[in-house]
């Protein structure tokens, strides 16, 4: 909400101490004299702070259907020009509120994953059956047009957590008659 200047919050006083049901309607005379826009909309939410007749169901279900319209920000509390959006917990975000907790969001889930990753790897590293395989494959001659062709042959390296080789050797992966083979 606005801040407002020293002498609106003394009328504002001045008034509620003579006659406290009209403060807020001299607090938004007053306002809009001295040029002041007021955020949120206070006019709007003083229209429906208007005693009613409707019951507290009606209410309630006027109240559902505003949050799919709403103009004020229920994070800052700001008056955008376009309508809030709704978030994942039914709350009315301005575009900046939503932007930044779907960027929340999205950490913590890359949080997550990176715990996942972490234990994945944890829980590898544990098991003395353990084996990395590493392949490395010899690209094939491109043809004449330039076209890639399969590679040519692969290296196949596996070594146990200890770092120790098991395996190391390069296989031909076409046939004897191709360029570059090794
Ligand atoms: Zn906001």
């Amino acid at each position: 909400m606005a801040h407002l200047p020293g002498y609106l919050v003394e009328a504002v006083a001045a008034v509620e101490q003579d006659d406290p049901g009209q403060a807020p309607v001299v607090w938004l005379s007053a306002a809009a004299a001295a040029g002041l826009r007021l955020y949120p909309d206070v006019g709007a939410v003083l229209r429906e702070a208007v005693p009613t007749a409707a019951t507290a169901a009606q209410l309630l279900a006027a109240g559902a259907r505003r949050t799919t319209n709403t103009r004020t920000c229920e994070d800052c509390g700001a008056h955008p020009e376009t309508p809030c959006t709704l978030a994942a917990d039914g709350r009315a975000l301005c575009g900046t509120c939503a932007h930044i907790t779907r960027l929340r969001t999205r950490q913590a889930e890359a949080r997550a994953a990176a715990q996942d990753v972490a234990e994945t790897a944890y829980r590898l590293l544990a098991d003395e059956h353990l084996a990395v395989l590493q392949i490395d494959y010899t690209p094939g001659e491109p043809t004449a047009a330039g076209t890639p062709r399969p590679p040519a042959a692969a290296r196949l390296t596996a070594i146990d957590r200890t770092g120790t080789d098991l395996y190391d050797r390069t296989v031909r992966l076409t046939g004897p008659r191709t360029p570059r083979r090794p």
